[in-house]
């Protein structure tokens, strides 16, 4: 499958790891939008959050779980963090393999700066 971060997990691609186990997989993103910024991966691969059927809820947990682990690993679990998931076009997803990015490590500014 021509999935890049399928060929991360399976190790063709290489990347730099931050924390694994049988179900998620979390490294650095290889084009920092923050001076953190992780991405929490299934090793299941499910193209958008759209596709994600009730046997893989439990996944999303273990993906909540591992950026409670990958927070701490990062130093930024008491400064604070930011999890987002892209879903689809007008969201900007350019991955089609669910990911949560990790932003964090300095003040993110608010979701909507006109507020
Ligand atoms: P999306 O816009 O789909 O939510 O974000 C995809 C993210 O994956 C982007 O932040 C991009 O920098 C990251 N990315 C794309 N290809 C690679 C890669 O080969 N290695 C790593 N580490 N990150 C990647
Ligand atoms: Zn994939």
């Amino acid at each position: 499958m021509d999935c890049i971060f399928c060929k991360i997990i399976e190790g063709s691609v290489p990347s730099k790891k931050i924390y694994e186990n049988d179900k998620v997989l979390a490294f650095h993103d290889i084009q920092p939008a923050a001076p953190v910024h992780a991405l929490i991966i299934p090793k299941k691969h499910i193209e958008t959050m759209n596709d994600v059927a009730e046997e893989d809820l439990s996944l999303i947990g273990d993906i909540h779980q591992a950026a409670q682990i990958v927070a701490k690993e990062l130093g930024v679990a008491e400064s604070g963090y930011r999890l987002i998931n892209n879903c689809g076009k007008h969201s900007g997803q350019i991955v089609f393999h669910i990911h949560y990015h990790l932003l964090g490590g300095a003040p993110l500014g608010p979701l909507n700066p006109q507020a």
